[in-house]
C-alpha cells in the first residue's frame, strides 16, 4: 500500500489492530475473494460526520466488527500514505491498538469472508500489506512491555503524598516502590522518599534520571526489582500503559481565591469569551474561577482534549486538544498557572492571545507575543530549505516514541532528493549531535524540545510539520504546532 507521492493527502483512513491481553494474540480479519482473499486488520475510511480519528475507527469497528466496547483503544501512532485506488490522489492511514475481551467474537460483515485470532508473529506472516505487518510490529514495541501487572489495573491517582497514599500502599505490600521526582522538585526527592519508606515500611528506590513531562514516566528498567511504582506531580497520560502498577500524586495545589482572580480578570478587561487552561496543580481552581466570572458578566468555557488528557482543562506541552475544541467559542484564553511553557504553547496551538494568571501570587501575565515566535520558526525553517542531510531524533520512551512519524519523514525527504538518517535516543542530548555529518534535525520525540531548546543544539532542529515546510509540502502559514496524540 505504500508508493504514494508527495503531495498533499486527499483523503484520512483508519486501521484498527484488534488484540486482547492474555493471551496476548490479534484478531485478523480476510477478505471476501472478490476483493482479493487477503488477511487484513480492520480499515475505512474517515467520514465527514466522525467527530475524530478514533470516533472514526470506532464506528468502523461496529459496521464490522459488531464491537461496541473495546477495552482500550491505543493509537500506535502510525500513519501511512498510500495511493488511492483509480488514481484517487494520496490517502492515509492512521492505525489503532484495540484491546478487546479474551471472550469477544466478531459479528462479520460483508466487508470480510473469515476471521481468526492468532499470535503476532503468525499475524506478521499472515497479513498482506507490508505497512500491515509494520504496524504489528508496533502494536508489539507499544502494548508488551505494558502486559506486565500494571496493564491490567488503572492508574491510581491522589492529589498529595500523605494519608491516603501511604495507606494503599501499605495495603499491597509492596517488596520495593520505585520513586520518580519531577526535575522541580528534586530537591524535595530523598525527604519525600523518606516519608514514603517510613509511613509504608518497603524500600523506596528513587529513579535517578530527571523526569520532565508526564509522558516521560518509569523506563521498565528503571523499576526493574519494584512491584510498585510512584509518580509525583503528573497525572497519568489515558493511553500509555505503564509497566507496573503505578501511583500518580498530582501534587494538587489547594490555594488560589476564584473571586480575587475573577477580579484580576475583570479588571484587566480580557474579553469575554474566555477559554480556561490550568496546569494540573492548579486544576482544583477552575470550577470555582468559571463561576466567579459567570458573575462578572463573562462566559467562560472550559474543553475536554483527547485521550492524552485525563482531565477537562488539562494541557500538556505537546498536546493542547482541550483548549483547540473550544477555540470557535472563545476570543483568548486565560492559562492558570506559572511560567510561560504552557502560555507559549497555547498560543502556538491556538492562534488566540493567551494571559497567563499565577494563581497564587495574584500577577496576570501580557499576553504571549505568538507572533514573534511564529516569524522565529519560520525564518530557520527557511533557512534549512537546501539542507541535503537530515537526521531524524527518534526517543525511545514509550511516551514520546513516534517511530512511525519518522519512517514517513525519512520516506518523504528522499522523494524530495534529500539524505535522512534515523537516530535513536532514551534522551537527546546536544552533545550526541556534535561531529555529525548532518546539516539539520527534525526532532520526533518531545515537540518542545524543537521549539524552546533548538538554541542548544548544533544544528537547525526543526518539529515534524516544520520539516514538511522546509520540504515545501504544506505552507509557513498557518503555523502548524507539533501536537502529539
Ligand atoms: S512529549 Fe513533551 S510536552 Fe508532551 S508530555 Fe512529554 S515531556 Fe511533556
Amino acid at each position: 500500500m505504500s508508493g504514494a507521492s508527495p503531495g498533499t493527502v486527499e483523503r484520512e483512513c483508519v486501521e484498527g489492530y484488534l488484540y486482547t491481553a492474555r493471551p496476548f494474540e490479534l484478531w485478523i480479519f480476510r477478505r471476501p475473494p472478490s476483493r482479493g482473499g487477503f488477511w487484513v486488520p480492520i480499515s475505512g475510511k474517515v467520514e465527514p460526520t466522525d467527530a475524530n480519528f478514533e470516533a472514526a475507527l470506532r464506528r468502523e469497528l461496529r459496521e464490522e466488527t459488531g464491537l461496541e466496547r473495546p477495552r482500550r483503544v491505543l493509537p500506535l501512532d502510525w500513519q501511512v500514505p498510500f495511493d488511492a485506488p483509480q488514481g484517487g490522489g494520496t490517502w492515509r492511514l492512521t492505525a489503532f491498538a484495540v484491546e478487546v475481551d479474551p471472550t469477544w467474537r466478531p459479528r462479520l460483515s460483508a466487508e470480510h469472508a473469515a476471521s481468526e485470532r492468532v499470535s503476532p508473529s503468525k499475524a506478521s506472516v499472515r497479513l498482506h500489506y507490508t505497512d500491515n505487518r509494520e504496524a504489528v510490529q508496533r502494536l508489539v514495541e507499544r502494548v508488551l512491555p505494558g502486559l506486565g501487572p500494571g496493564a491490567l489495573e488503572p492508574p491510581h491517582v491522589f492529589a498529595q503524598v500523605g494519608p491516603e497514599l501511604y495507606r494503599d500502599l501499605r495495603e499491597r505490600h509492596p517488596r520495593r516502590i520505585a520513586l520518580q521526582v519531577p526535575a522541580g522538585l528534586v530537591r524535595n526527592a530523598h525527604e519525600l522518599a523518606q516519608q514514603i519508606r517510613e509511613a509504608t515500611g518497603a524500600p523506596v528506590f528513587l529513579t535517578g534520571r530527571a523526569c520532565f513531562g508526564a509522558c516521560d514516566g518509569p523506563m521498565p528498567d528503571e523499576v526493574s526489582g519494584a512491584d510498585v511504582a510512584v509518580v509525583l506531580g503528573h497525572a497519568p497520560i489515558p493511553n500509555m500503559v505503564p509497566p507496573l502498577p503505578t501511583y500518580f500524586v498530582e501534587m494538587r495545589h489547594p490555594g488560589g481565591n476564584p473571586q480575587r482572580l475573577a477580579e484580576i480578570v475583570a479588571a484587566a478587561r480580557l474579553p469575554e469569551r474566555l477559554g480556561i487552561v490550568a496546569s494540573v496543580q492548579h486544576l482544583d481552581l477552575v470550577p470555582g474561577l468559571e463561576r466567579e466570572l459567570v458573575r462578572s458578566g463573562y462566559a467562560p468555557r472550559v474543553g475536554t482534549g483527547d485521550h492524552r488528557l485525563a482531565y477537562a482543562a488539562q494541557a500538556l506541552g505537546c498536546n493542547y486538544t482541550g483548549a483547540e475544541a473550544i477555540a470557535a467559542q472563545v476570543d483568548a484564553y486565560l492559562f492558570l498557572g506559572t511560567g510561560r511553557f504552557h502560555p507559549v504553547g497555547l498560543a502556538l496551538a491556538t492562534d488566540r492571545p493567551v494571559h497567563a494568571l499565577d494563581p497564587l501570587q495574584e500577577t496576570l501575565e501580557p499576553p504571549i507575543d505568538r507572533g514573534a515566535i511564529v516569524r522565529r520558526r519560520q525564518l530557520l525553517v527557511a533557512g534549512v530549505r537546501d539542507a541535503r542531510r537530515w537526521g531524524i531524533l527518534v526517543s525511545t520512551f514509550a511516551g514520546q516514541n513516534r517511530t512511525a512519524t519518522a519512517l514517513t519523514l525519512q520516506l518523504r525527504a528522499r522523494r524530495h532528493g534529500r539524505e535522512a538518517e534515523i537516530l535513536t535516543f532514551s534522551r537527546t542530548d546536544p552533545r550526541d549531535l556534535e561531529g555529525r555529518a548532518l546539516d539539520a534535525y527534525v526532532n520526533t520525540a518531545c515537540p518542545r524540545i524543537a521549539l524552546d531548546d533548538s538554541d542548544l543544539y548544533p544544528r537547525p532542529m526543526l518539529t515534524p510539520p516544520e520539516f514538511l515546510m522546509a520540504l515545501g509540502e504544506i505552507p509557513l502559514e498557518p503555523y502548524r504546532f507539533d501536537t502529539y496524540h
